[in-house]
């Protein structure tokens, strides 16, 4: 019988823990009843450098429940590091692991179609949200910019999935081996390469407390998101340097045409040419400084080159 580890990363969570905890013991027990995972699963609870009582509150439940286990951060290292040290953690001690939020805004109810999925030998099972009717106008079409902008980035990532899924001890195991230190796990998962599958759901209100994503947060994580995953960018200012360097050489073309017919401003022409052109190879320069950085950030992450499917 596989053995499911349910990891969740908290963050200030003392509100909704005691809520998460019974919520997800409850489709624990379910899942064990219908047979489908082993007696001794768990759930992971991972405290984030949490301020307020979280803590203590996964030492109590952990006292009362032999199916919560806890683990402990030293300090506030952020969602993407909370949910990798605990998936990290769970792989030696399980099977398969259910990765959620503590605040219960993903559908609990979804994780028995994650495990049959993987039951149907799919390794990475996708949670992913079916309409955003709930999200305000302002986080939806943010979140759609920001989508539809990775993809234009070349990133790929699974439209509409934040970080609820099912991955088999294996993809973990892989997972482990990408050893970078800025984490986009949306962006890395899809790299993995084993079989994948997504199940559909509802995403609901915070069950309580507040969002531990500010819009500065979701900035950053954005930002990381596309600058750890691709080096386009460098090369876009490269091309706008060579445009504007091209353009430039075609505005002294027509100044020096426009001067032997008589109409052209004395003096402006030359002034406003020389910094534009300044500008350009100033930001091709750059530019070309920037390919090489993006070369040398890309190598220093030592990413493994390939992932073993099967050894016989
Ligand atoms: N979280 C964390 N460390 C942080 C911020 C958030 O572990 O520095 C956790 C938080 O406790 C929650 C999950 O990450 O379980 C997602 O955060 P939240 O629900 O606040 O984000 P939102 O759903 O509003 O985007
Ligand atoms: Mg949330």
């Amino acid at each position: 019988m596989d053995k499911l580890a349910i990891v969740v990363p908290c963050y200030n969570e003392e509100e909704v823990l005691q809520l998460a905890s019974k919520t997800l013991r409850d489709v624990l027990d379910l899942l064990i009843e219908k047979g489908k995972i082993a007696a001794d699963s768990f759930i992971l609870f991972v405290n984030d450098g949490s301020k307020d009582r979280t803590w203590e509150l996964i030492e109590k439940e952990h006292a009362q429940y032999a199916q919560v286990r806890g683990l402990k951060l030293a300090g506030n290292v952020g969602h993407q590091n909370a949910l990798t040290a605990g998936l990290l953690t769970a792989m030696d001690m399980c099977d398969v692991t259910v990765s959620i939020d503590a605040d219960l805004q993903d559908d609990v109810n979804v994780i028995e179609e994650m495990v049959d999925k993987f039951h149907e030998g799919k390794d990475i099972v996708y949670g992913v949200r079916s309409s955003r009717k709930k999200d305000s106008f302002f986080k939806r079409s943010t979140a759609q910019g920001f989508y539809r902008f990775m993809s234009l980035m070349g990133v790929k990532t699974i439209y509409n999935h934040a970080d609820f899924r099912l991955m088999s001890r294996r993809a973990v195991e892989q997972f482990s081996r990408y050893e970078e230190s800025n984490l986009f796990l949306r962006g890395m998962v899809p790299l993995i390469g084993y079989e994948t599958d997504s199940v559909y759901y509802e995403r609901r209100e915070r069950a309580a407390g507040e969002s531990k994503y500010p819009f500065k947060k979701m900035l950053a994580l954005a930002l990381n998101g596309i600058t750890s995953f691709s080096i386009k960018p460098i090369g876009l200012i490269t091309t706008l340097g060579f445009l504007i360097v091209i353009g430039s050489v075609a505005a002294a073309v027509y100044a020096l045409i426009s001067y032997f017919t008589e109409n052209a401003v004395p003096g402006w022409t030359s002034l406003i040419l020389s910094i534009w052109f300044i500008g350009g190879v100033q930001l091709l320069a750059i530019g070309l400084v920037g390919q090489y950085i993006g070369k040398i950030y890309m190598e220093v992450k030592h990413r493994p080159r390939y992932n073993i499917e099967k050894i016989l």
